[in-house]
C-alpha cells in the first residue's frame, strides 16, 4: 500500500521461467524452501565464504548493491540468476539494502561444513529490517532507531514503539488525528500496520511520512487476545495491570503486534526488553509536526539534517547514550514545574562546579554504548570484544559514582543511588576474558590463560607442536643437506615439506611426494603427520572449548541485563545534565524561572542557533515581554499579543522563534541564552511559517498554511504560545491581510494565548487600536550614508510605513520618482481609511449583541430598533403584515 514499502521480489524462490526437466540440486531445493518461509525479504544465502542471492533477489541486489549479475548452471536450459558478495562485507551490503528500504533474511550455515554429512544445514538466523537494526555498524550512535506499530481501535489508535538496540519499549493511545505529530516526534524507521486496518482512508495519509518504511502485517498479528497473551508470556506476568495497561486496549494490541514482529525477525532472546511503559499524555509540552519542523528542533527545515538544528547546537554530550537521551528530552519537554526544576537544579549544580563537571565528562567520554552493548548481550549477539567493552565501561563506574557522591541536587542524589556498579558482572568478564578480546568467537584467543585448566593444556599442546615443527624443519635441513627446505601448511593436505627444483636429487626415500608445482615439490612424512594431528586437534579443541566458555560467560552476563540497562540509563542522564551545564557555562546562558502564570519575560534573549553560528557578540539580544501586567515595571504595554512589523531580513522571524525556542529549552530543563528569563509553562507551542519562503509553489502551499492555522485556532488554549510568521502571505494581499487580521483577533479574544505575529503587512498594526492586549513592535533600522542598516533590535511601535520609499531614495532613485511614490502611497492609504482616517474593516460584535466601539463603526439602520420594539404578541396577523410592508417601504428609500 505504501510506496515506501519495498518488499523483496515476489518470488518464492522458483525459477522465473518454467523449470525444465532438470531437477533442482538439494541445495537449491533448500534455498526454495527457506525463501518461501521468508516472503517479502531478500534472502542472503550463505555458501562457503559468500552470501548469494538468486532469481529476482539477485536482480534487485545487482541494481541496489551494484553487484555483477551472473548465473548458476550457465550451460543448462534454465540458468539461475545469481549475485553475491564475500561474507566479511555483510555489514556494508546490509546497510545499503536497508537504507534502500528492503528487508533481508540472513540464512547461515549452522553446522561446521567439515563435519556435515551431506548438505550443510542452513537456517535463517535473523531478518534485518529498517526498524529492527541492532548492529552498531548499521546505526547512527547518536540517534534512536525506532520500530513503531499502529493499531486503529474503535475510537482510539494504539501506537507502540521499540528501540530494539536498547530494549526501550513504550505504548500509547491517541486520536487518529494526533498520529502524524507523534510519528513526526518519534521518526520511526519502520511502521507496522495491519494489511487490513480500520479507517484505512484516514490512516494511510497519516503514515505517509518521509523516510519511513511501512510494513504490512497479517491481521492475525493484531488479534487482541493473542497480543495480550504474547506480552504476558514475554514478560512472564499474569496480567498487564502491573504496567498500568488495560488488557485488550489499542495500546496493548499495537505493542503485542510489535513484539510478534520482533520475535519473528530476530529469532533470538529478547530478554533486554524488560518492561512496556505506557506513555501518559499531559506531563509534556505538545509540539505538533509543523511546529517541530519550523522550529528546526532536531532537523533543519530545508535539508532535514541534524547539523544546524537546535539539537545539534545544544548537544554537548560525550556519549552516544547521552546524545540519544538529549534528543528525547528536546522532543518531549515537560510541563510540571517540579520535574523541570529537578533537572535545572542538577544542571545548575554542575554548571557551578566546572572541575567536577569536566571530571565526570572525562570519565563519560570513555564509556562505550552500554545500552546497545546490553541489548547485544541479551540477544546473545555480543562478541568477545563487546563483552570486553562492557567490562571496561563498568570499570569506570566506581570513579564516577565517587564523583557523584555528596551532591546537593535531589536528582543527582537519586542518580548516584541508582548507579549500580554491576561489580560481579565486571569481575566475571575480567576473570574470563583477555584484556583486548577479539571480534570473533570462532578463532580463539579470547579466554584468559589460567582461567580454565583444560584450555591451558590444549593451548600448550598446540604451541608445543608448533615449536616441534620448527625444530623438525631444522633437523631435516641438516639431515638432507637441502638448505632452503621449508615446512609449509595448506588446507588441503596440512603440513608438508617443500623442496625447490635445484635440490630434488637430495630428497630422501622416506619422503612421500604429495604435489608437484612448477619449481617445487611438496612431501610429507609419517612423523610430520603424527605431529600435525596433535597440533591441529589441540588447536581445534581449544577453539571449541573457548567458544563454549565464552557462550557460558555471555549467558552469565545476560542474567544481569536489567541492572545493566538501568546503569546505562543513569549514565545517559548524567551525560545530558553535564552536557547542558557545559552548554550553559560556555555560552553564558541563565537559569530560567518557570511559573504557572502565562507570561514570557525574557531579558536580553538570543536565538540559540544563530547566536552560536555568528561570531561572538554579533548577535543582537532582544527582550521578549508578553502577558505581564502593564504596570509591572513601568515599561510600556505588556499585552499578550505582539505584532511585529518590519521589512524582510530585519530579524522578525529570528525574534519570534527565539521566544518559542527558549520556552522549549526551558521546559526540557535547560538553561537559556538570556540574561534573565521568567517563563510561564506552556501546554503547547505552535509555530507557523507562512508561505513567504515558498512563494511560487502555488495554491497548495497556501492550503497547507491555512490547514495548519485552522489547527492552531482549534486546539490552542490560554496556556499556549503561538508564533506566526507571515501568515496569509500565500494569497492575494487583501485576502492575506483579512485572514491575518481575523486570525489575530480570534487568538486575542477567544483563545487569549500568548501570541507573536511577525508580518510585513503594515495594515495589521492598526489591530492594536481595538485589541486591548495587543501591542506593536518593529525592528529598528539605522540610516547610514546611502544605505540602511538593520539593527535587529526590537522596539515598541509600528514600523515606518514609507520604509520602502525610504530605501529607494537612499538607493539613488530620482527624487521625482520618490516624490510621486509618496503621493501614491498616501492615496492608497487614504483608500483604506474611512472619513475618520481609520481602516475600513467591518466592525465586530461582542458576544450578547452589545455594540463594540471599534475603529470601523458601521451605523446600524434604525429599522432594526423598530423591529426589536414590535409587540408581536399584541398584533393581529394583518397588522403584522402591514407593519412588514411599511418597513419594506422604508428600506427602499
Ligand atoms: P525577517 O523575518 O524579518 O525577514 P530574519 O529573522 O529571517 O528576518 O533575519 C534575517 C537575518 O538577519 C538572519 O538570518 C540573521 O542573519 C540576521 N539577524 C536576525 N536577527 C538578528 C539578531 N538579533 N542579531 C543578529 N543578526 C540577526
Amino acid at each position: 500500500m505504501d510506496k515506501a514499502t519495498k518488499t523483496a521480489a515476489p518470488t518464492d524462490g522458483k525459477p522465473a521461467k518454467k523449470a525444465g526437466p532438470a531437477k533442482l540440486s538439494p541445495m537449491m531445493e533448500r534455498y526454495r524452501e527457506v525463501k518461501s518461509q521468508n516472503p517479502g525479504s531478500l534472502l542472503l544465502f550463505r555458501m562457503g565464504d559468500f552470501y548469494e542471492l538468486f532469481y529476482e533477489d539477485a536482480e534487485v541486489a545487482s541494481k541496489v548493491l551494484g553487484l555483477t549479475l551472473t548465473a548458476r548452471d550457465k550451460g543448462s536450459a534454465n540458468p539461475t540468476a545469481m549475485a553475491g558478495f564475500p561474507y566479511h562485507s555483510l555489514e556494508n551490503y546490509l546497510h545499503k539494502l536497508i537504507r534502500a528500504g528492503y528487508r533481508a533474511a540472513i540464512c547461515e550455515q549452522v553446522e561446521d561444513p567439515k563435519k556435515a554429512k551431506g548438505l550443510v544445514k542452513r537456517e535463517v538466523t535473523q531478518v534485518v529490517t529498517p526498524g529492527t537494526l541492532t548492529d552498531e555498524a548499521l546505526l547512527d550512535p547518536r540517534e534512536s532507531n525506532y520500530l513503531a506499530s499502529v493499531f486503529v481501535g474503535k475510537s482510539l489508535v494504539g501506537l507502540s514503539w521499540l528501540e530494539l538496540s536498547t530494549g526501550k519499549f513504550l505504548t500509547s493511545e491517541l486520536e487518529l488525528s494526533q498520529l502524524p505529530d507523534e510519528l513526526a516526534r518519534l521518526r520511526p524507521a519502520e511502521i507496522l500496520v495491519s494489511e487490513n486496518p480500520a479507517r484505512e482512508e484516514e490512516l494511510l495519509p497519516a503514515l505517509n511520512l518521509r523516510g519511513m518504511v511501512v510494513s504490512q502485517r497479517p491481521p492475525w498479528a493484531f488479534a487482541a487476545d493473542q497480543c495480550r497473551k504474547r506480552l504476558v508470556e514475554h514478560f512472564q506476568l499474569k496480567t498487564l495491570e502491573g504496567f498500568d495497561l488495560e488488557e485488550n486496549s489499542p495500546g496493548v494490541v499495537a505493542a503485542g503486534a510489535l513484539l510478534e514482529y520482533v520475535q519473528e525477525t530476530q529469532k533470538s532472546s529478547l530478554s533486554h526488553i524488560v518492561r512496556l511503559e505506557p506513555l501518559r499524555r499531559g506531563g509534556n509540552l505538545i509540539i505538533d509536526e509543523a511546529t517541530r519542523a519550523s522550529l528546526e528542533l532536531t532537523r533543519t527545515l530545508r535539508e532535514g539534517r541534524r547539523e544546524g538544528s537546535l539539537l545539534d547546537i545544544i548537544d554537548e554530550t560525550v556519549s552516544p547514550m547521552g546524545a540519544r537521551l538529549l534528543a528525547e528530552w528536546l522532543s518531549n519537554p515537560l510541563t510540571e514545574i517540579k520535574q523541570i526544576d529537578a533537572r535545572l537544579d542538577a544542571v545548575e549544580e554542575f554548571s557551578l562546579d566546572a572541575v567536577l563537571c569536566r571530571g565526570i565528562r572525562d570519565e563519560l567520554s570513555k564509556v562505550y554504548d552500554l545500552q546497545r552493548l546490553t541489548a547485544k548481550v541479551a540477544t546473545l549477539r555480543a562478541s568477545p570484544r563487546d563483552l570486553g567493552c562492557l567490562a571496561r565501561t563498568l570499570a569506570l563506574l566506581p570513579k564516577l559514582k565517587a564523583k557523584l557522591s555528596g551532591r546537593g541536587a535531589e536528582l543527582l542524589k537519586l542518580l548516584e543511588a541508582d548507579l549500580d556498579l554491576c561489580a560481579e558482572v565486571r569481575a566475571d568478564v575480567e576473570l574470563n576474558l583477555v584484556d583486548d578480546p577479539p571480534l570473533l568467537t570462532t578463532d580463539g584467543g579470547m579466554i584468559r590463560s589460567g582461567f580454565d585448566a583444560k584450555l591451558d593444556e590444549l593451548r600448550e599442546l598446540a604451541r608445543g607442536g608448533k615449536a616441534w615443527i620448527a625444530k623438525y624443519q631444522a633437523a631435516e635441513m641438516e639431515r638432507t643437506g637441502i638448505p632452503n627446505l621449508k615446512v609449509g601448511f595448506n588446507k588441503v593436505f596440512g603440513y608438508y615439506l617443500e623442496v625447490t627444483a635445484a635440490h630434488w636429487s637430495k630428497v630422501p626415500d622416506d619422503y612421500i611426494r604429495k604435489q608437484t608445482l612448477k619449481n617445487q615439490e611438496r612431501y610429507i612424512t609419517p612423523e610430520l603427520k603424527e605431529y600435525e594431528d596433535k597440533v591441529l586437534r589441540a588447536e581445534d579443541e581449544s577453539k571449541l572449548l573457548e567458544a563454549e566458555l565464552f557462550t557460558a560467560l555471555r549467558e552469565q552476563v545476560a542474567a544481569h541485563v536489567t541492572r545493566l540497562k538501568n546503569t546505562a540509563e543513569v549514565l545517559a542522564e548524567i551525560d545530558v545534565l553535564c552536557g547542558l551545564a557545559t552548554l550553559a557555562s560556555a555560552n553564558g546562558y541563565c537559569r530560567p524561572q518557570l511559573c504557572v502564570e502565562p507570561v514570557l519575560d525574557i531579558r536580553e534573549g538570543r536565538h540559540p542557533v544563530l547566536d552560536k553560528l555568528q561570531p561572538t557578540g554579533e548577535f543582537v539580544p532582544n527582550d521578549v515581554l508578553l502577558g505581564m501586567p502593564a504596570d509591572d515595571d513601568g515599561r510600556a504595554s505588556r499585552g499578550r499579543v505582539q505584532i511585529i512589523t518590519g521589512p524582510n531580513m530585519a530579524g522578525k522571524s529570528t525574534y519570534i522563534r527565539q521566544a518559542a525556542l527558549l520556552t522549549v529549552m526551558a521546559q526540557m530543563g535547560s538553561f537559556v541564552p538570556a540574561s534573565e528569563a521568567r517563563i510561564g509553562i506552556a501546554d503547547r507551542v505552535f509555530a507557523r511559517v507562512g508561505a513567504s519562503d515558498e512563494l511560487g509553489k502555488g495554491q497548495s502551499t497556501f492550503m497547507v498554511e491555512m490547514t495548519e492555522t485552522a489547527r492552531i485556532l482549534n486546539t490552542a488554549t490560554a496556556r499556549s504560545l503561538v508564533i506566526l510568521d507571515e501568515i496569509g502571505r500565500g494569497t492575494s494581499t487583501y485576502d492575506g491581510i483579512s485572514l491575518a487580521w481575523a486570525v489575530t483577533e480570534f487568538l486575542h479574544d477567544s483563545i487569549k494565548c500568548r501570541t507573536l505575529f511577525a508580518t510585513h503587512y503594515h495594515e495589521l498594526t492598526d489591530l492594536t487600536a481595538t485589541l486591548k492586549h495587543a501591542s506593536n513592535w518593529n525592528v529598528a533600522v539605522h540610516e547610514q550614508g546611502d544605505g540602511i542598516v538593520f539593527l535587529h533590535r526590537i522596539v515598541e511601535g509600528a514600523a515606518d510605513k514609507s520604509y520602502g520609499i525610504h530605501v529607494a531614495r537612499l538607493a539613488g532613485v530620482p527624487s521625482q520618482v520618490v516624490q510621486r511614490a509618496t503621493v501614491i502611497l498616501e492615496t492608497l492609504e487614504a483608500d483604506h481609511l474611512n472619513e475618520e482616517g481609520r481602516p475600513t474593516v467591518p466592525a465586530r460584535r461582542k458576544k450578547g449583541g452589545e455594540k463594540q466601539l471599534s475603529l470601523f463603526v458601521v451605523e446600524e439602520h434604525p429599522v432594526f430598533d423598530e423591529i426589536r420594539n414590535l409587540k408581536i404578541d399584541e398584533m393581529t396577523p394583518l397588522a403584522a403584515l402591514e407593519e412588514l410592508n411599511r418597513i419594506r417601504q422604508q428600506l427602499k428609500r
